[in-house]
């Protein structure tokens, strides 16, 4: 199929060109990010591909479907940047890839806990500098603390298992009740008691609009004083706003972000010697005990295969009428 590919990066074309030997799809690649002005660019294509932050709302779909696409492939899991009622409207099919490593991500959901519990970055540049003081650096033991984790899905439950290795009571809540919590041991509980016992609160579901700043100032007030919120999900699920009051309050005593609610003008492009104009980010990035990644939680080698061959397989299952495993609408 003849595919156009947005908002790629070196490693994207690297990948996808290596899978597609076995496809043999026409695939094209452009660095520029999907949103009204650039639909148009997918004339004469059968099918787009897109990342988290690419905006294929009913605007962009109308134009898609004007251009002859069909197929709308999402190279990630959420869908929260799509409209599916739009697409469906327009007969254009929407797959993704719903699992490609729930390790990559809650792996990094731990690097961000470590990170900011032993404070490994701040000790880092001051090791280079020649300053071994230790003052400032000291963390807690994971072991006996509890950590809540809020969507038990494949990533919610990894990260679970993986606290549980470290000695964690591991507190878990989601709309329903995934059979799995209780042989690893978590504890299926209710919001607010993840809020009012957890020490450590993991966010794992996805953004939808129930979900839509589930963190917010009344949600924080209900938390444990000094809690440390970690969000590797999706950036609106938090009130960037009441998190800053709530850090600058040490009612949040760490946050790890690897996703922000306006992530779209900033992440994956180098900005460095440029100003940044988002004063709430900027804000962010000023507290010491905040620890920000720009969604990388996912960007292992084993994670990049997956996400094309999946891709690459949603797409040839699609031109050959094959069953579509991974259809979204
Ligand atoms: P999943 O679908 O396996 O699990 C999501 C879980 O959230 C489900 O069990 C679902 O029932 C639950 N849920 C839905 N609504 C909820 C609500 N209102 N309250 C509590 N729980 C709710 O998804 P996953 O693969 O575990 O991924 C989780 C999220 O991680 C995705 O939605 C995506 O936004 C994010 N993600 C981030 C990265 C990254 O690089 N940072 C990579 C992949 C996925």
């Amino acid at each position: 199929m003849k595919t156009l590919f947005f908002n790629t990066k070196p490693y994207d074309k690297q990948y996808f060109s290596t899978f597609n030997e076995e496809h043999h799809h026409e695939l094209h690649f452009t660095d520029v990010p999907l949103h009204k002005d650039t639909a148009v660019l997918a004339k004469s294509f059968d099918c787009v591909c897109i990342f988290v932050n690419d905006t294929a709302d009913a605007k962009v779909i109308e134009i898609l479907a004007q251009q002859g696409v069909k197929l709308l492939a999402l190279r990630c899991a959420g869908y929260n940047n799509v409209d599916i009622p739009a697409a469906k409207k327009q007969g254009i099919t929407v797959v993704r890839v719903p699992a490609y490593s729930p390790y990559s991500v809650a792996e990094h959901t731990l690097a961000l806990i470590l990170g900011l519990n032993r404070k490994t970055h701040r000790a880092y540049n001051r090791v280079k500098e020649g300053n071994f003081a230790l003052s400032g650096l000291m963390g807690f033991d994971l072991h006996g603390r509890s950590a809540g984790i809020i969507g038990l899905g494949k990533i919610g439950l990894v990260t679970g298992q993986i606290l549980k290795g470290f000695g964690c009571r591991v507190l878990g809540y989601d709309i329903a009740k995934n059979p799995e919590c209780d042989a690893l041991g978590i504890e299926f509980t209710s919001l607010d008691q993840i809020y009012e016992q957890c020490d450590i609160i993991s966010l794992h579901c996805p953004l939808t609009p129930q979900t839509y700043h589930l963190i917010n100032a009344d949600s924080i007030a209900k938390m444990k004083k000094g809690v440390m919120l970690i969000n590797t999900s999706r950036g609106g699920l938090i009130d960037t706003k009441a998190v800053i009051q709530a850090l600058k309050k040490e009612q949040i005593g760490y946050l790890g972000l690897d996703v922000y609610e306006e992530e779209a003008d900033l992440f994956f492009e180098d900005l460095s010697g440029k100003v940044i104009q988002d004063d709430l980010f900027m804000r962010l990035l000023s507290f010491p005990n905040v620890l920000i990644t720009g969604h990388q939680a996912f960007f292992t080698e084993n994670a990049l295969q997956k996400i094309a061959q999946v891709t690459l397989q949603n797409i040839t299952d699609y031109e050959t009428h094959k069953p579509l495993l991974n259809v979204v609408n």
